[in-house]
């Protein structure tokens, strides 16, 4: 049947895509894009070549209408992002959405995803995390997404750009103290990839010193919050205050 293909493309280096989605990229009859000049490099670095249609969050509510048309009229089409899996702090959500609740066909190809990428190789606990998509640019609603994470046991990922990393950094060790482990991954499958962990507070120090690690992309990963074992909680403390109260 006409199917929308969701199709995942490199993070950076441009061998990451599998064959399957180099076929489906050939054969489809449209391929809708973000940038159609940064896919036309992804086609042509492939030898691909085949239509583009532009696709940004505001023209998505009009673009949704016209793929369910051309699907309906028998056509197939990719839908892809300049980078990693299309939907994943990307645009999509709204056709996606829109196709499946008319019962269109669509099927994902998966591969590439900056935030995944990044969590395999982090070193951070990888049996329950959550992906926080980007960080608030500024500093308040920053402060506040961190806050309301602060008990959060899970590993959380976060996209952040790396001009921004030391007052991010300087917020982790404000919010969830120093001694919260982080890993920042830069420029992930690129020349100049760095996968870096440490203690908030410590990691402060080494940006510092290398103002080449504000370049490029990033991930950021925090890692969940521990209970200390020799913190007593509040509930045990109300417990025991009980208790003395009893004793006097
Ligand atoms: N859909 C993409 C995915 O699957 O990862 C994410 C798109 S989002 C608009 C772009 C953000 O992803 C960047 O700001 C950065 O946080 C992260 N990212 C993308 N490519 C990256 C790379 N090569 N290295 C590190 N982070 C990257």
């Amino acid at each position: 049947p006409s199917t929308l293909y969701i199709v995942a493309t490199p993070i950076g280096n441009l061998a990451d895509i599998s064959q399957r989605a180099l076929t489906i990229l050939a054969h489809v009859d449209l391929i809708a894009c973000e940038d159609t000049r940064h896919t036309q490099r992804l086609l042509s670095a492939h030898s691909i070549k085949n239509k583009t249609l532009s696709l940004h969050d505001h023209n998505e509510s009009y673009r949704q209408t016209q793929i369910a048309e051309m699907l309906l009229e028998g056509k197939s089409i990719a839908l892809v992002s300049d980078a990693g899996t299309p939907l994943i702090s990307d645009p999509g959500y709204h056709i996606v959405s829109h196709l499946k609740n008319n019962n269109l066909n669509v099927v994902p190809i998966p591969g590439a995803c900056a935030a995944i990428t990044a969590l395999s190789a982090s070193g951070l606990a990888t049996d329950k995390f959550t992906f926080e998509g980007f960080l608030p640019s500024k500093q308040g609603a920053r402060q506040k997404v961190l806050a309301e994470l602060n008990n959060e046991p899970r590993t959380m990922v976060f996209y952040d750009a790396p001009r921004r990393a030391i007052d991010t950094v300087k917020d982790i060790v404000t919010v969830l103290g120093p001694d919260r482990k982080i890993v920042i991954a830069r420029e992930l499958t690129k020349t100049f990839e760095t996968i870096h962990s440490d203690t908030a507070g410590d990691f402060l120090t080494w940006l510092e010193q290398d103002p080449n690690q504000l370049k490029g992309e990033m991930v950021l990963i925090i890692e969940g919050y521990k209970a200390d074992p020799n913190e007593i909680s509040p509930k045990a403390i109300d417990t025991l205050t009980l208790l003395l109260s009893h004793m006097k």
